[in-house]
């Protein structure tokens, strides 16, 4: 991969905030690679190991393999950090609090000021996925955050409440290849990961025809 200039100081910073190792890839992958291209700093912090998805394999193996898979991803889209918290899924509430997360996310927030961050929406039909996003709107409000805070979507058929926000519409036509090879790094989710690929060239496509681009991604202001 191309070395990435890691250059402190007024480089523009985008954070994501997501449940599982594979999510901001899903959600924000061609944005991401964009952002990257453009110089901004991406930080990627995954709330689980997502260890449940492989029940099977000891705990160890599983969140090995999702650490390595989401590091390999990072690297193709050109992100510069990427963070775990190890948080249980199903248990995101409690976790959060009592790995005071709410700490660590603050001097995250200072050393990086992000001008823009991503998380999932509260529409969304995953509970791990809207606990987050009710966490991070909570987190935002306590420390007065100014930068934008927009949703994505994982896969979801059914958008409800976030349908009247404004959109952001992000053209990925020139790194929607990286993201879908940041997808393929998911080797131990690939059973799920072929089923959904089909929704990820289909949402790019209908997104990018809606706004006169090959491919694009869409989200939602929702602070
Ligand atoms: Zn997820």
């Amino acid at each position: 991969m191309a070395d990435k200039k890691t250059r402190k100081g007024k480089r523009d910073s985008v954070i994501v905030l997501c449940a599982h190792s594979d999510d901001q890839v899903f959600g924000v992958g061609g944005t991401l690679a964009k952002y990257a291209k453009e110089g901004k700093r991406i930080i990627i912090i995954v709330f689980s190991y997502g260890e449940k998805s492989h029940p099977w394999l000891k705990r160890k193996i599983t969140v090995k393999m999702r650490v390595q898979e989401s590091h390999d991803a990072s690297e193709i889209i050109g992100a510069e950090k990427t963070i775990f918290y190890g948080v249980e899924e199903g248990k995101f509430k409690d976790m959060i609090i009592s790995r005071m997360i709410d700490q660590k996310l603050r001097n995250i927030f200072s050393k990086y000021r992000p001008s823009r961050i991503f998380t999932h929406s509260s529409d969304d039909p995953l509970p791990d996925h809207r606990e987050l996003n009710q966490f991070v709107l909570e987190f935002c409000n306590i420390i007065d955050y100014k930068g934008d805070v927009l949703s994505f979507d994982v896969w979801n058929p059914f958008k409800l409440g976030e349908r009247n926000l404004p959109r952001i519409v992000v053209d990925i036509s020139d790194t929607f290849k990286l993201k879908i090879s940041a997808l393929k790094c998911f080797r131990s989710q690939w059973m799920s990961m072929a089923s959904l690929l089909w929704s990820v060239y289909y949402r790019a496509i209908k997104n990018g025809f809606a706004n006169h681009c090959r491919y694009a991604e869409v989200f939602y202001k929702i602070r």
